[in-house]
């Protein structure tokens, strides 16, 4: 079984990840305060996340549409930053569009036009981060790499959307080498991305089992849930 979260053990538990992440910068040569903390907190009540807001957790990232949205209209004051990531139905396009700050897993031209329609005009363009999938991974969600341009190029040309740059999700790993050659493929793609748009400044990769390697490799932001929330409710 496992213990449940307070508040207490959240505010506890986000120093010691981002003192895990400084930590990381150091070893590997990183700038100090180069790789950003994305709190993910699916499944997670509003009250573990005003916890981690009140240590100054800024962005939050949630994978149930419904849910997230929830919170960030119960949390409104707070004035915190939402990612959508991982994979999108195309029926929540317009749920996703009108609730959060960031897409990470755009993998297809569909839901990025989808997106773009869906984005109210008068609010700032959604920040996106396509979802790569290299050659070697068999998963189901993730854009190949022979269709990366293409999709760059239409979420750049996008009135309403920003191109960030990429998110991806390998394949766990054991052991510090396997984890870093993945990143590190990850990485020229990502750099050749940001030299064909200078809207481009963000590596999402690396959760809770594999930060230090895709630290290592070039992340400017991970992703990381059971580090700060403790491991995962069941969806309701
Ligand atoms: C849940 C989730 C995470 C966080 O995973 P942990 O292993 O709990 O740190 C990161 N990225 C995505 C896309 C997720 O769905």
């Amino acid at each position: 079984m496992t213990t449940a979260f307070n508040p207490d053990t959240v505010a506890r538990h986000i120093k010691s990840v981002r003192e895990e992440i400084a930590r990381c910068e150091q070893n590997h040569a990183r700038k100090p305060g180069s790789v950003k903390l994305l709190a993910v907190s699916k499944t997670k009540p509003a009250s573990l996340i005003r916890a981690a807001a009140a240590e100054g957790q800024i962005e939050f990232g949630e994978n149930y549409a419904d849910e997230g949205a929830g919170k960030s209209l119960e949390l409104k004051e707070l004035g915190l930053t939402w990612h959508y990531i991982g994979h999108i139905q195309s029926n929540k396009t317009k749920l996703i569009a009108s609730h959060y700050d960031w897409v990470q897993g755009v993998d297809r031209i569909k839901i990025a036009t989808r997106l773009d329609q869906q984005r109210d005009p008068d609010s700032q363009p959604l920040n996106i981060c396509i979802q790569l999938k290299l050659d070697a991974e068999d998963s189901k969600s993730g854009c190949s790499i022979n269709e990366l341009e293409a999709l760059a190029d239409c979420i750049a040309r996008a009135d309403h959307l920003t191109l960030r740059g990429l998110m991806a999700i390998p394949a766990p790993r054991e052991g510090l080498a396997e984890q870093r050659a993945v990143f590190a493929e990850l990485s020229e793609w990502y750099q050749k991305l940001s030299r064909d748009h200078p809207s481009v400044d963000t590596l999402s990769m690396g959760m809770s089992g594999d930060m230090e390697a895709a630290i290592a490799e070039g992340a400017t932001m991970v992703r990381i849930g059971t580090a700060v929330f403790g491991a995962r409710e069941k969806h309701k």
